[in-house]
C-alpha cells in the first residue's frame, strides 16, 4: 500500500487507493469478541473452493476478514475499540473483472450463502457489516476509467475507482471534472457513491450521484449482468439506473457506470455572510435557489458550530463558493449578493479555511479514548419544514440524558429544500452498554423528530443497518414496494441481508 502523495495541481494529497479506517480491532483481530447480531450462515469447504477458482483471490485468514468485515459506523469504530466485531465473513473474494463477479454471485446464490459487496469501506452506517457471515465481495480489483467522451461529457468508469484518484486523472489528462466532491473524497469509490447515493460539496452546482448516472451496468444476485440507462433522457418505462442508486448492494452489484462530466472550473468566486437567525439565513439560501443559478457551495453554520470553527460570535454563518464558467459564476455571486443584502458581509478568507480542511475529519480514536459517543445525522425536508425540523431535533437530542452538545449545518441546497447535517456528541457513563443505549437514544431522538417534523430519513449517508429500523415508517406502505422489488431481484435474498429495514431468509438481526 502507498502513502498518501502530494501533488502540486490538486488540492489534496492522494491517498493510497485502499480503505483506512481510522480505529485498528484492539489486540488479534482473529480472536476479536462477536457482538453476535445474527447467526452466522455456515460457508462449506466445497463452497470456498469453488469460489477460489472463480474469482481473483479468494482470502480466509481470520484477522483479515475480521478486519475487513467492518466500515466508519461509530458503533462499528466503539466495537472495534473494546477488541470486537459487529459480524465476520467466512471468505474475502476479490473480483478483477464483471464476470468474476457474476461467478462469485452465481455460486452463492445456488448455495444460498449471504454476500455484502465491499469498495472503500467508508460507509458511516455499517453497511458493509455481513450480518449474517457469508460472503465479502471486494469489486477495488474493479478500477480504471474505461472511456472519457469529451463531446458528449459522458465518463464509462469501473465501480472500485476511488474519488481522488479518479478526479485528479479526469482533471490533470483531460481538463474535466465530475464535479463530486464528498468530504471522504479519497476513502471512497465510485460504486459507493452510486450504491449510497451520496453527495459531494459542491452538489448546489453538479448535482447529487443520482443526477450524475447516466447508466449502469449491474450484476444481479443469479449471475446476470444487466445494462441500465445509456442515451440522454430516453423514456423506455421508468428509469432501472434509480433503481440500483441508493440499494446499498441489495439490488444488485454495480460492475460498470456511466456519469456525466463537465469541464474543468475556469474560474471560481467566493463570498462569506452572518446572519443573527438561522431561519433568516435558511430563507436567504431558499431565495438564492430560487432564482434559478444557486452557487456550487452554500454551506451554513449555526453559531455553534460557527463559532467552534471560525470564532465568529453567537453569528450563524453563510459560506459561498462558486466555480465554472466565469459568466455563470459571476451572475450566481450578484445573486447571491442581492438575496444576502441583509446580513452582514464576513471575511471570504473564511471560505479558504473551509476548503483547507475541508476532508479533515475529527479523530475517531480520540474521541473513544476520552469516553464519548457521537455520530452526524444528515436528513433532508422542504423549506417550510427546514425550521421546524432544525428546532425540534436539536431539542430531542439535547434532552437524551448524557448528550454535551448538538448542532447542525446545512450542507447542501435545491429549489424544494436542503439537507441539514446535525452532529451530537454524549459522554454515556462507562461500559459498553452503558455506550449503545445513550447512542442509539440519541438516534431515536434525532430521528424521529426529523420524521414528525416532515424531514426524510436520509440526504447522503444512506440506511445500512443504523437507520435499518425507521425504514418502515420513513416510507409507509411504499415500503412494501421496494421488498417486493427485493424478492424480485434476489429471491434468495443472498445481497447484503440484514441492510434497509429488508426481510431476510437468514432471520431477523438483534440490533439496536
Ligand atoms: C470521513 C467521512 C466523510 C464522508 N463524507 C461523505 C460525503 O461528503 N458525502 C457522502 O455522500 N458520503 C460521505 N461519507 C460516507 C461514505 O464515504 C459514502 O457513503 C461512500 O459513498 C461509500 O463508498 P465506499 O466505496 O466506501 O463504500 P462501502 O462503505 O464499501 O459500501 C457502502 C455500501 O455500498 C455498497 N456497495 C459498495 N460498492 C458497491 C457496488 N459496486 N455495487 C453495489 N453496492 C456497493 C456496500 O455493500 C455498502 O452497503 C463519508 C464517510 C466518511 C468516513
Amino acid at each position: 500500500m502507498s502513502s498518501p502523495k502530494k501533488t502540486a495541481d490538486f488540492p489534496i494529497p492522494l491517498g493510497t487507493g485502499a480503505p483506512y479506517l481510522p480505529v485498528a480491532i484492539a489486540g488479534d483481530p482473529a480472536t476479536a469478541r462477536l457482538r453476535g447480531m445474527a447467526k452466522s450462515v455456515d460457508v462449506p469447504g466445497t463452497i470456498l473452493e469453488r469460489l477460489r477458482s472463480a474469482c481473483s483471490r479468494l482470502e480466509t485468514d481470520a484477522a483479515t476478514c475480521a478486519d475487513s468485515s467492518r466500515d466508519w459506523w461509530a458503533v462499528g469504530l466503539r466495537w472495534a475499540h473494546a477488541g470486537r466485531a459487529g459480524a465476520i465473513a467466512a471468505a474475502i473474494a476479490h473480483a478483477k473483472t464483471a464476470e468474476e463477479v457474476a461467478s462469485v454471485l452465481r455460486i452463492c446464490n445456488e448455495a444460498r450463502v449471504p454476500v455484502t459487496v465491499i469498495g472503500g469501506r467508508s460507509g458511516v452506517c455499517g453497511g458493509s457489516i455481513p450480518v449474517f457471515g457469508g460472503v465479502l465481495l471486494d469489486v477495488r480489483g474493479l478500477a480504471g476509467v474505461v472511456s472519457v467522451d469529451d463531446r458528449s461529457l459522458v465518463l464509462d468508469v469501473k465501480p472500485g475507482s476511488f474519488g481522488d484518484h479518479l478526479e485528479y486523472e479526469l482533471r490533470t489528462k483531460h481538463g474535466l471534472t465530475i464535479g463530486h466532491w464528498p468530504q471522504s473524497m479519497s476513502l471512497a469509490t465510485v460504486g459507493g457513491w452510486i450504491a449510497c447515493r451520496g453527495a459531494g460539496q459542491l452538489s448546489n452546482r453538479y448535482g447529487k450521484i443520482e443526477d450524475m448516472v447516466v447508466g449502469l451496468d449491474v450484476a444481479l444476485a443469479d449471475g446476470t449482468i444487466i445494462r441500465t440507462g445509456g442515451a440522454s433522457r430516453s423514456a423506455v418505462g421508468p428509469d432501472l439506473n434509480q433503481v440500483f442508486v441508493g440499494s446499498e448492494g441489495t439490488l444488485g452489484v454495480i460492475v460498470g457506470s456511466r456519469l456525466r462530466l463537465h469541464p474543468a472550473p475556469a474560474a471560481e468566486r467566493r463570498a462569506a455572510f452572518t446572519f443573527r437567525s438561522f431561519t433568516d439565513a435558511l430563507d436567504a439560501c431558499r431565495r438564492i435557489l430560487r432564482r434559478g443559478l444557486p452557487p456550487a457551495v452554500l454551506r451554513l453554520y449555526d453559531a455553534h458550530e460557527a463559532n467552534h470553527k471560525y470564532k465568529t460570535g453567537d453569528r450563524h454563518l453563510l459560506l459561498v463558493l462558486d466555480e465554472g464558467d466565469p459568466a455563470v459564476v459571476d451572475a450566481s455571486l450578484s445573486i447571491v449578493s442581492a438575496e444576502c443584502a441583509s446580513a452582514e458581509q464576513a471575511d471570504p478568507g473564511l471560505v479558504g479555511d473551509w476548503l483547507a480542511h475541508r476532508n479533515s475529519v475529527a479523530s475517531p480514536a480520540t474521541l473513544l479514548d476520552r469516553g464519548l459517543a457521537w455520530d452526524t445525522m444528515e436528513i433532508t425536508g422542504s423549506w417550510r419544514a427546514l425550521p421546524e425540523i432544525y428546532e425540534k431535533t436539536l431539542a430531542a437530542v439535547r434532552a437524551v440524558p448524557h448528550t454535551i452538545v448538538c448542532s447542525a449545518h446545512q450542507s447542501h441546497a435545491y429549489s424544494d429544500g436542503a439537507c441539514l447535517y446535525f452532529t451530537f456528541v454524549g459522554r454515556p457513563p462507562d461500559g459498553e452498554d452503558a455506550w449503545e443505549a445513550y447512542y442509539n437514544a440519541a438516534w431515536d431522538a434525532g430521528t424521529r423528530a426529523v420524521l414528525a417534523a416532515g424531514g426524510n430519513l436520509s440526504h447522503h449517508h444512506g440506511v445500512g443497518l443504523n437507520r435499518a429500523r425507521f425504514m418502515r415508517e420513513a416510507l409507509g406502505p411504499a415500503f412494501e414496494a421496494l421488498v417486493s422489488i427485493k424478492r424480485a431481484l434476489d429471491p434468495n435474498g443472498i445481497l447484503n441481508p440484514g441492510k434497509l429495514g429488508l426481510p431476510s431468509p437468514f432471520g431477523s438481526v438483534d440490533w439496536p
